[in-house]
């Protein structure tokens, strides 16, 4: 298991989760970095006690900088900032819980460090899977998932030979909109898209799991992380998320993961692995459970899944395209300056409008990535 760790995205939902899982198993926490919430980073940084906090947004920096003076914490900022606190010397492992593609550069510099990418990023792979898998394995640098279906798959692949697996069954609750039509869903709210029936998430990706695009972003992931092709993964409706996923093996044989819905799990295993400590988690109650139960996606109603398989075939620059656009749009629902329904125009229209090429470097991928932003802001 690793020593120490830095945590990319410290005060979203997964950050807070990691810093408390390291209190709990020991793990010290060499840097932080925030976007610009300040307050809760200042909270976080005199109780962990990094050597290096880095926040992006620069005049937060100098904010930041001022109220913890009185300590030794050194203060960076910037994307600058990001790529130190993703290769310091004394972190063994780079959590990455940023939100968008501001995680990529820090990812690959933590890669060429050859430090343990805890990744939490989706965009990472979502925009340069092709890049970063193939730098990670020239580097020899160990990427452990911790998104949970990811994770289940990583547990139930572990110890197996190449040949052995036969497709992935990626599970999804189906997100509180599970059975609607998209009719019925013209007037949804931001509340009700963020009330996620099992998870507790960030705003952005209860959005997402809502409109079925995180198990789109989910599907991108898994065929770069697990080296298989889109037909190898099979997405199954789980509304009960107590399977996390699946993997089933060439004899038919299917192996699976199963836990309570807490995303504590899978940080905590993508940090002591490939050890396993008690941790602070509930069980599962199998006496609680009433049944398990398993549908076909909806892929009419809900177009996004739909879109993102389409991406994850085309290749290239289009998931990257779609995931920026996806980001922009969700933003703008959750101002309420867009409905619900048109983030998945916004999405499929950016992919044809920014058009497909070949996603070999950082540059394209990044001209891709604000091409689409660019064309949902001016757009819808
Ligand atoms: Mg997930």
């Amino acid at each position: 298991m690793v020593r120490s760790i830095s945590i990319l995205g410290c005060t979203g939902s997964i950050g807070r989760q990691t810093a408390a899982v390291a209190e709990h198993t020991g793990i010290r926490v060499a840097a932080l970095t925030a976007n610009r919430k300040i307050d809760l980073l200042e909270q976080q940084a005199r109780k962990l006690k990094p050597a290096f906090v880095a926040v992006y947004d620069e005049a937060a920096a100098k904010q930041f900088k001022i109220a913890v003076a009185d300590t030794d914490i050194r203060v960076g900022s910037g994307m600058e900032g990001l790529i130190e606190a993703a290769t310091l010397d004394d972190s063994d492992c780079v959590v990455t819980a940023v939100s968008g593609a501001v995680g990529l550069r820090p990812t690959l510099a933590a890669i060429d460090a050859k430090k343990r990418i805890a990744l939490a990023n989706k965009e990472t792979l979502v925009c340069a899977g092709d890049l970063v898998m193939a730098r990670a394995k020239e580097k020899g640098a160990e990427i452990v998932p911790v998104d949970s279906e990811h994770s289940a798959i990583f547990q139930c692949l572990m110890g197996r030979g190449a040949g052995e697996l036969r497709r992935i069954l990626l599970t999804g609750s189906g997100g509180p909109f599970r059975g609607k039509k998209r009719e019925e869903l013209e007037g949804v709210t931001p509340e009700q898209a963020v009330a996620h029936p099992n998870w507790s998430m960030g705003a952005k990706i209860s959005v997402d799991s809502s409109t079925l695009m995180n198990k789109g972003l989910e599907f991108v992931e898994a065929m770069h992380l697990f080296g298989v092709r889109p037909e190898d993964i099979t997405v199954v409706i789980h509304p009960q998320s107590v399977i996390h996923s699946m993997v089933e093996l060439v004899d038919g044989t299917v192996i699976a993961q199963l836990g309570v819905p807490d995303m504590g799990l899978p940080i905590q295993l993508a940090l002591t692995y490939p050890e396993r400590l008690p941790s602070m988690f509930a069980h599962l109650d199998f006496w609680k459970l009433r049944d398990l139960s398993f549908a076909e996606p909806d892929l009419v109603n809900f177009p996004c899944l739909r879109l993102a398989m389409d991406c994850a075939r085309r290749g290239g620059t289009a998931p990257c395209a779609m995931s920026a656009a996806n980001e922009v749009a969700v933003h703008k629902f959750l101002r309420r300056e867009l409905g619900y329904n048109r983030i998945y125009d916004a999405a499929a229209g950016a992919v044809e409008a920014v058009g497909v090429t070949a996603a070999d470097d950082l540059d394209t991928i990044l001209a891709a990535d604000e091409a689409a932003r660019a064309f949902v802001r001016e757009k819808f």
